[in-house]
C-alpha cells in the first residue's frame, strides 16, 4: 500500500469529472491491466489466427482494447521474454490508453495517402510501431529519440516490427528547426511527471512533486516550441503525456494555440469507452483524459491540433545514394524480391527501404543523425550475401528462403545463443522460426 501525493489529489479535485474515491480505490486495489497490440504485417488474417498462434501456451487473450484495432487485454501477465513470438515482433506489449493514438490519427489524418510523420520522443517505440502499422508503405516515419542510450531499445523494437518505411534518428528537438514545414504529422509523446503510471510502479510516487510538474511543463513547452515549425500548414500535431496534471496537458495545449497558431481538433468518442473529453481553460480546446477508475488502462492525456499556418522551404536535395553493384543486387534480391524496395549502401552496410523514401532519406541525412533507414539487410562478403539479423525479422523476406522451424524450447535456446544440435540439412542460410515467425538466421 502506498500513499498518493495529496497535492496531486487536491489539484485533480478541481476538475469536474474527477472521482477521488474511485481513483484512490483503483490505486489501492493493486490490479494490473496487461495489454498487447499485434503487428498486422506479421499476422494479417484477424483475431482467430492470433488465438491459434498462442494455442498450447499460457497466453490468454481477453477482450479487445475498444479504441485500438489490433489491441487486446490479457488475463494475467505471461513472461514475455520466454515467448519466442514476442522476440519475433508478432506483438508489442503496450499500455492500452496509449493505443488511443490510433483514433487520433484515423480521425485527423488521411492515412490512405502517403504522409511524412515525425515521432519526436519515440523510445522505446510503442507509438512508433503503432504509427507504422497505420500509415501506408510509401509513407515516411521518422522515429526520433534524443537520449542516445534509449535509441538502442528503439532500434531493436523497430527491427522486430520489420517494415521498410521508417528512419531512426538521434537528435535534439531543436535540430528539427532546420526542417520547416517538412512533416504532415508530428507526434509528441512528451516526457512528463508520470502520475498516470503510479499504479504500474508506485516508486514513481516518490519522485512526484509540484516542482517536478513545473519543470516537466517547461521542458514540454521547449520541445514543442522547437518542433512546431517542422510541421506543414494544415499538418496535424498530436500531443500526449502520461500525467494527470492540467499544467502538463490542457495548459500546454492552450500555449500551443496562443503561441504557435494551432487550432483544436475533436476526436469522436464512443461513450462506452469511458474516456473523458475536456476543454482547456483559455482556448476551450479539446483534450482526452484517461483515468484507471473509468476504463481499462492507465492515466493518459492526448490532444490533436491542426497547424493553421506555416512555411515550407523548397530544398535542393544534395548528394546521391550509393547503390549495390549488379552482383550484390542479385544476391540481396534473392532475400528481398519486392521490386519497390531500393538498396542503399551506407558505409559498408546495406539498408533496404521503400523507393518513395529515397529523396527524403537523401535530404534528411544532411540534417539529422540517422541511425538506420528501412531495414538493415547486411552486406556482401566474398561473393555471398551475409544477412543482418534484422533481415530475418522483416516483413518482405522471400518465402522461398529455407526455414528451420524450432520447438519452443529450442527457439528459446536459440534466442539465448545456447548451442543447438541440428540435423544437417542442405547448405546455406536458413531462417530460424517458431510457429513460422522468423527469429534470426542459421547457416
Ligand atoms: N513514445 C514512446 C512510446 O510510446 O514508446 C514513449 C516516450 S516517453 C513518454 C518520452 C521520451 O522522451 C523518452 O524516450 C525520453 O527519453 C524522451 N525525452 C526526454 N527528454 C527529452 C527532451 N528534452 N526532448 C525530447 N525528448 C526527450
Amino acid at each position: 500500500m502506498y500513499a498518493l501525493p495529496e497535492k496531486l489529489i487536491d489539484s485533480l479535485n478541481k476538475l469536474d469529472h474527477f472521482d477521488e474515491r474511485a481513483f484512490r480505490e483503483v490505486h489501492a486495489s493493486g490490479h494490473q491491466v496487461i495489454s498487447i497490440r499485434f503487428n498486422p504485417a506479421k499476422i494479417p488474417a484477424g483475431a482467430s489466427d492470433f488465438s491459434r498462434l498462442f494455442s498450447g501456451t499460457s497466453f490468454r487473450m481477453q477482450d479487445r482494447v475498444p479504441w485500438a484495432g489490433q489491441g487486446y487485454y490479457l488475463s494475467g501477465r505471461p513472461s514475455f521474454t520466454l515467448d519466442p513470438l514476442f522476440h519475433a515482433g508478432v506483438y508489442y506489449v503496450q499500455e492500452a490508453s496509449g493505443m488511443f493514438l490510433e483514433q487520433a490519427l484515423r480521425n485527423t489524418v488521411d492515412l490512405s495517402k502517403p504522409v511524412k510523420v515525425l515521432d519526436l520522443c519515440a523510445a522505446p517505440g510503442g507509438k512508433s510501431t503503432l504509427i507504422q502499422s497505420l500509415i501506408s508503405k510509401d509513407s515516411l516515419l521518422v522515429s526520433n529519440e534524443v537520449i542516445r542510450t534509449r535509441v538502442t531499445i528503439l532500434h531493436q523494437q523497430m527491427d522486430k516490427w520489420g517494415l521498410f518505411n521508417g528512419l531512426i534518428s538521434n537528435n535534439d528537438p531543436k535540430d528539427f528547426r532546420q526542417l520547416p514545414g517538412f512533416f504532415d504529422v508530428l507526434v509528441v509523446d512528451a516526457p512528463c511527471s508520470g502520475s498516470g503510471l503510479f499504479r504500474r510502479g508506485p516508486e514513481a510516487i516518490g519522485e512526484w512533486s509540484e516542482e517536478a510538474v513545473k519543470l516537466c511543463r517547461q521542458r514540454q513547452q521547449r520541445i514543442l516550441g522547437d518542433a512546431a515549425g517542422c510541421l506543414k500548414k494544415n499538418g496535424t500535431l498530436i500531443y500526449s503525456t502520461c500525467s494527470y496534471s492540467p499544467e502538463e496537458n490542457e495548459m500546454v495545449v492552450d500555449d500551443l494555440i496562443r503561441q504557435y497558431g494551432f487550432e483544436p481538433l475533436r476526436i469522436p468518442l464512443n461513450k462506452s469507452w469511458g474516456i473523458i473529453e475536456t476543454f482547456s481553460e483559455k482556448t476551450n480546446a479539446y483534450g482526452y483524459r484517461f483515468y484507471p477508475d473509468k476504463l481499462s488502462g492507465e492515466g493518459f492525456f492526448l490532444a490533436a491540433l491542426r497547424k493553421k499556418e506555416g512555411k515550407e522551404e523548397s530544398r535542393k536535395i544534395k548528394g546521391k545514394v550509393e547503390s549495390l553493384n549488379k552482383k550484390e543486387e542479385t544476391l540481396l534480391r534473392n532475400f528481398l524480391p519486392d521490386e519497390e524496395l531500393r538498396f542503399i549502401r551506407v558505409e559498408e552496410w546495406t539498408h533496404a527501404l521503400h523507393e518513395n523514401l529515397l529523396p527524403d532519406f537523401l535530404l534528411l541525412k544532411n540534417y539529422l543523425y540517422l541511425k538506420k533507414a528501412g531495414v538493415m539487410a547486411g552486406r556482401a562478403v566474398a561473393g555471398e550475401w551475409l544477412p543482418d539479423h534484422e533481415l530475418a525479422l522483416c516483413t518482405g523476406l522471400n518465402p522461398q528462403i529455407p526455414e528451420l522451424e524450432l520447438s519452443r524450447s529450442d527457439a528459446l535456446k536459440y534466442l539465448r545463443r545456447e548451442e543447438l544440435t541440428l540435423v544437417e540439412q542442405e547448405k546455406g542460410w536458413r531462417a530460424v522460426s517458431y510457429r513460422h515467425q522468423k527469429l534470426g538466421w542459421v547457416k
